[in-house]
């Protein structure tokens, strides 16, 4: 396809849609594939960057909210609800204004981004904030679903996953196949599964010869899946996926044991590592809990779970200037110069 569609029109006959659904589209998805310039070569291996941050909202959050605001619309909802460590938020707010629905954010405690916050309000959601984390969020959110009306578009609502699994599409479309290995954070855990969902039904078509094995990371301090149990108070510079009981746990590691591969952990420090590499040195912004993706990448060749001369798929799933406040943790810093030609070259040279 050469002209730009967003999701549902690309990718229409795998997505439960029919000629009654109104689409509700910013033109979400046909994000770029980037090729790695450095890090690829260093770890030896075939690496590319799938950059959802340049989705409209700057996250790949736009390909499952496309959808659900779509269905909500179709089954005409008149306000949508959901829980969220900021991006879901975000989106949900610009599709609903979009589509001319209402929309109701529920977020936990000071922990988001001042970008994704800022989207929220200026795209006219009601923004209300609980002194509580998300998981508990989530919860009452899930309570006052049942008594009202009210659509719920966090990732437990299953159009969600229908759209998230067209990243997986796009990138057996660029590629000719699916790539060895995908490399994903992993929150709630609702977008690996659902790039297990994309890809096997890309194989299962024939549109692919084989389906990646896929490698999740969690971070350190919120990181339920890896040791077993919900994490009451999940901590991390990540903010994305600051989630201490993934709604799609089970279906999460289903995915990630049936394709071959597994879900493991990342300390903030590793994280914080990659985040200022990939923008230094591959020149991508992307927000700190992308960045659990390249620290993982690594941690996997450390302990050679990925072999040598692998195609390796990182998914970037949001922009890095959704979250300028964690620049302030980076080494890099302005310099200050008197403002004379000498005292510059002083510094610069
Ligand atoms: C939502 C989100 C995640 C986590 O995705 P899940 O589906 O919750 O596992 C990771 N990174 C960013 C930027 C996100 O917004």
């Amino acid at each position: 396809m050469d002209k730009r569609s967003g999701i549902i029109e690309r990718y229409r006959k795998f997505l439960p849609v029919s000629e009654q659904t109104p689409v509700v589209t910013l033109l979400e998805g046909d994000t770029p594939l980037i090729a790695s310039r450095s890090l690829g070569s260093e770890l030896g291996i075939d690496l590319y960057f799938k950059y959802e941050g340049l989705n409209p909202t700057c996250s790949f959050k736009d390909r499952g909210m496309t959808m659900a605001i779509s269905k909500a619309k179709e089954e005409d909802a008149i306000a949508v609800i959901c829980a969220s460590t900021g991006n879901t938020a975000a989106s949900a707010a610009a599709y609903a204004a979009r589509g001319g629905l209402r929309c109701i954010v529920v977020i936990p405690e000071g922990k988001i981004a001042v970008g994704k916050l800022a989207q929220s309000l200026v795209h006219g959601a009601t923004v209300v904030e609980v002194d509580k984390n998300f998981d508990q969020a989530l919860k009452i959110v899930l309570e006052l679903t049942e008594k009202h009306p009210i659509t719920l578009v966090n990732s437990i609502n299953a159009y969600r996953l229908e759209g998230q699994k067209t990243a997986a599409f796009e990138i057996c479309d660029d590629l000719g196949d699916a790539p060895d290995y995908l490399v994903i954070p992993v929150g709630n855990a609702g977008n690996i599964s659902a790039y297990w969902m994309g890809f096997s039904e890309y194989k299962k078509d024939g549109l692919s010869s084989k389906s990646p094995k896929l490698i999740g990371f969690q971070a350190a301090g919120a990181a339920p899946i890896v040791v077993g149990h919900p994490i009451e108070a999940p901590e991390t510079v990540a903010t994305a996926i600051r989630i201490g009981n993934p709604v799609r746990w089970e279906q999460a590691n289903d995915a990630a044991k049936e394709s071959g591969g597994y879900i493991d952990l990342v300390t903030d420090r590793e994280i914080l590592d990659a985040y200022e590499m990939l923008a230094s040195k591959e020149g991508i912004f992307a927000e700190p809990a992308s960045a659990a993706s390249i620290a993982g990448l690594r941690k996997s060749i450390q302990e050679g779970k990925i072999t040598g001369g692998s195609r390796v798929v990182c998914v970037l799933t949001g922009h890095g200037l959704k979250d300028p406040t964690t620049t302030r943790l980076i080494k890099n810093k302005v310099l200050q110069s008197e403002a004379t030609s000498e005292a510059l070259e002083k510094i610069i040279f």
